[in-house]
């Protein structure tokens, strides 16, 4: 059995108001342009690679966004073939006895909604996440690592000819974690499922929940209710990243990272309900800038925030 390990760049649309989005977005949101794949030997050498582009059919233009971390053109798509053809010449490169590797699970993901959408019948080979082997050799199976801080562990340099968000140039350096890794075939155990991809409205990014204030603001801020915020996409609780800084009296704020969603903003309101019992309202809502330098400002500021906030009221106790 060979391990090959895929890796895929993809466009998404440039607005939701457009038509390509009205007619196919709920049923494509992001469109493979280039598949990557690095083949591995028993030995876990390199014994071949698989670089294609991909014309698109649905979002013809390249989202800027997309134009300037992958470096491609819609020049270079001009020529490429379609999804139908660049899949076909994919799994006779592949052969039968093997599996697929990739680092987490978002291209398995965007694979099998493309799949759907042009209507392939030849279905995937089975897909392992070597994300999570990795976590296991750190000892940390929860924190998904980024496959730059794997080759950082394992001493593996960029190379300077093989830019990053190159769907070849990522398996490639995805390869060459994997060649290091102590157990390799335990990845096995790692077999992913697609996720079900569907753009979100903003609306629904969202999510409120009450409880009730036993003894008062300053304890209701330590408690479970504030310290574990649920991402309002998919639920799942993390401990702010910047804590809970006072906006009004009764208002106060802090700033939460879900692995998957990225940041979101946990909103505390504390009032006296109908019943004239003390409770507080938890709002979270997802930002909607997303990108890293606005992420990274954000918390930091956040965190001047509460620093001085904390500094004057020690000297206020004081
Ligand atoms: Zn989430």
């Amino acid at each position: 059995m060979q391990y090959i390990v895929l890796d895929l760049e993809w466009n998404q649309p440039i607005t939701f108001q457009g038509g390509a989005y009205r007619s196919s977005g709920g049923k494509l949101i992001f469109e493979m342009i280039q598949i990557g794949a690095v083949k591995l030997d028993e030995n876990r050498e390199i014994c071949g690679t698989f670089n294609q582009l991909i014309q698109p059919s649905c979002y013809l233009r390249l989202h800027p966004h997309i134009r300037k971390m992958t470096h491609i053109t819609e020049e270079d798509l001009m020529d490429a073939p379609q999804f139908g053809e660049a899949y076909a010449r994919f799994t006779e490169w592949c052969g039968d006895d093997c599996v697929l590797l990739t680092w987490g699970c978002d291209d398995i993901s965007v694979f099998e909604q493309n799949l759907h959408y042009f209507a392939c019948e030849t279905p995937l080979k089975p897909v392992c996440d070597m994300q999570r082997l990795f976590g296991d050799v750190i000892g940390n199976s929860k924190e998904r690592k980024s496959l730059k801080s794997a080759m950082e562990y394992y001493g593996i340099d960029p190379n300077e000819n093989k830019a990053f968000h190159n769907a070849l140039n990522d398996a490639y350096y995805t390869a060459l974690v994997f060649a290091r890794l102590p157990e390799p075939d335990k990845v096995l155990n790692y077999q992913l499922k697609a996720r079900n991809l569907i753009h979100q409205d903003r609306r629904k990014k969202t999510s409120v929940a009450i409880s009730r204030v036993a003894r008062g603001q300053a304890i209701a801020l330590r408690g479970q209710f504030a310290q574990k915020t649920p991402c309002p996409v998919c639920g799942k609780p993390q401990k702010p990243k910047v804590d809970y800084v006072r906006q009004q009296a009764d208002l106060f704020q802090a700033l939460a990272v879900c692995p998957d969603h990225g940041l979101y903003f946990s909103k505390l309101r504390f009032f006296v309900n109908n019943d004239k019992k003390k409770v507080m309202e938890r709002t979270t809502a997802l930002s909607e800038e997303q990108n890293k330098a606005y992420v990274s400002t954000k918390l930091i500021q956040w965190q001047n925030k509460l620093s001085a906030q904390q500094k004057a009221q020690e000297e206020a106790q004081t």
